[in-house]
């Protein structure tokens, strides 16, 4: 299976976070890294006063389930020390399942398409890098979604 997952990080180097994250996702059993998108710079999304962010998006191609998927991903950012404090808070790293193939999830644990990212340049920009044409299930074409957004704060690394 295809999957599309988003890397976030502004703590404790953020590019290396990321750098660190993929090769962790890369090495982890049953996830190869297929593509790379690349770092994006952008600012906090609840425009609290903590550090601009890094991003970037990762294809994968899994033999995981969607949760198997979600729970490496958990591993992954506990790892890197990962605290979970106030909702939108700083982080070392933050690993978020945007696409799982063209599988629609809405389960306590995992939504699938991920439920913000319609609303976020930082996750559709990079996306596009890897994948222009997306056919984004239940959202639509992704460049429909990005004509929609403000991408003027994003900045390409
Ligand atoms: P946001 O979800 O708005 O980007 P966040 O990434 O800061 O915020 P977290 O604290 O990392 O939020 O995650 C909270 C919970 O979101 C996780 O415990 C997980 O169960 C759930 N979740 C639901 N859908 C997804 C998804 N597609 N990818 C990752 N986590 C998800
Ligand atoms: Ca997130
Ligand atoms: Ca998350």
């Amino acid at each position: 299976m295809l999957a599309y997952i988003g890397l976030g990080s502004n703590l404790n180097q953020p590019k290396q976070q990321i750098k660190t994250a993929v090769l962790a996702l890369h090495n982890a059993k049953d996830i190869e890294v297929v593509n790379l998108s690349s770092l994006y710079q952008s600012k906090p999304i609840d425009g609290s006063k903590q550090p601009d962010y890094i991003n970037a998006v990762c294809q994968v191609n899994t033999h995981l389930t969607a949760l198997e998927l979600l729970y490496a991903c958990q591993d992954i950012e506990n790892k890197q020390h990962r605290v979970r404090e106030k909702k939108w808070g700083a982080r070392t790293i933050d690993l978020d399942i945007i696409l799982y193939g063209v599988q629609v999830v809405a389960s306590k644990q995992l939504i699938i398409p991920h439920p913000q990212m319609m609303n976020r340049a930082f996750v559709l920009v990079p996306l596009s890098e890897l994948e222009d044409d997306l056919k984004v299930p239940v959202l639509g074409p992704l460049q429909d979604l990005i004509d929609k957004l403000d991408t003027s704060e994003l900045i390409k690394l």
